[in-house]
């Protein structure tokens, strides 16, 4: 019960701020403590702009966000504020995130001075331990952003996210600006950190190879709405909407062939641009009239198991690619 007291969850009808562009379109997600939600989707699909929406950056135009059972404060406000020292973001570029002229343990400390958190000297030992924790090395404590790799700089902005004792984590495509040899490193390491800390983390990324190895539960969004939610083995061993079976199918598992593969044809969205019924309908093989005319509800499927399709058993079927 403890636990349940600290979901996260966002209802319904939540829209992005951009003039009449929905960039997240009801949208209703949940992501417990010690959980890590994968968001995946092309670009433009709205994955950032939920992210956003999450740690009320962006205020929603209707729906709500809760978080630990109370509604997200306003931005700005002195809750708000507050609350943000239990929920922290990290983007993909990490030199952006930090400040060129500050070192890299003034940083990390800094939010535990901000939010006037733990005693002076345990803020020092707290910045030890967090820059042990990342694998950054002591003598890296009075080092500057730019005498760092890109690598070492996302692990100082990690260990400054989780100063505060966070309880949620937002990334925003964390890795996508590393070297893919030290990609799978960051991962691995934000992976442990939050298994041992129990953080609920939502992580955002278009690239399904990582959110495989991070994800405990995977929501694929298309044009800022989610059409499927599922644990994340059953999204990549058998996708069910012909969204995700498409991107499933771009990133194969060596020795795991997928049922059914699908190729994904034409342009990614636009959300400027939103076609009428299921948004998908123009790129997808298996659409009828019905796609074209109404928008397909995200509904269960099966045990654990949300998509939004009309033709969900059907579009499961074999299709030449
Ligand atoms: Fe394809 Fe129709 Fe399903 Fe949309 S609702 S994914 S167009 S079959
Ligand atoms: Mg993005």
């Amino acid at each position: 019960a403890a636990a349940l007291s600290r979901v996260y969850e966002m209802r319904r009808g939540l829209f992005g701020k951009v003039s009449s562009v929905r960039a997240v379109d009801d949208v209703s997600l949940k992501v417990s403590p010690g959980e890590t939600l994968g968001v995946v989707g092309e670009s433009g699909s709205g994955k950032s702009t939920l992210g956003r929406l999450l740690l009320g950056i962006d205020p929603a135009q209707h729906g709500r966000v809760t978080f630990e059972g109370k509604p997200m404060p306003t931005f700005g406000t002195a809750e708000w504020r507050a609350s943000r020292a239990k929920m922290q973001f990290i983007y993909q570029d990490p030199l952006a995130a930090l400040d060129r002229r500050l070192t890299i343990a003034t940083q990390i400390r800094e939010p535990m001075d901000i939010h006037e958190l733990f005693e002076g000297s345990a803020r020092t030992d707290r910045v030890a331990a967090l820059m042990a924790a990342v694998g950054l090395r002591h003598d890296q404590a009075n080092r500057y952003p730019h005498e760092l790799s890109g690598g070492q700089r996302q692990r100082a902005v990690i260990a400054r996210a989780l100063a505060t004792r966070p309880k949620l984590i937002v990334c925003d495509e964390p890795v996508s600006a590393l070297d893919v040899s030290i990609q799978a490193q960051v991962v691995n390491m934000l992976r442990d950190l939050q298994d041992e800390l129990g953080l609920a983390m939502v992580f955002i990324s278009h690239d399904l190879k990582v959110v495989r190895n991070v994800a405990d539960r995977v929501a694929v969004m298309y044009l800022g709405r989610i059409v499927e939610e599922a644990p994340s083995d059953m999204i990549f061993a058998s996708p069910r909407h012909p969204y995700t079976r498409a991107l499933v199918s771009s990133v194969p598992v060596p020795g795991q062939p997928l049922k059914g593969r699908m190729i994904l044809q034409g342009e990614p969205p636009n959300p400027a641009d939103r076609p009428s019924g299921c948004a998908f309908h123009p790129r997808c093989p298996f659409a009828i009239e019905l796609c074209r005319a109404s928008v397909p509800e995200l509904r269960p499927v099966e045990d654990l198991r949300a998509a939004a399709c009309h033709l969900v058993d059907s579009a499961n079927a074999p299709i030449a690619a």
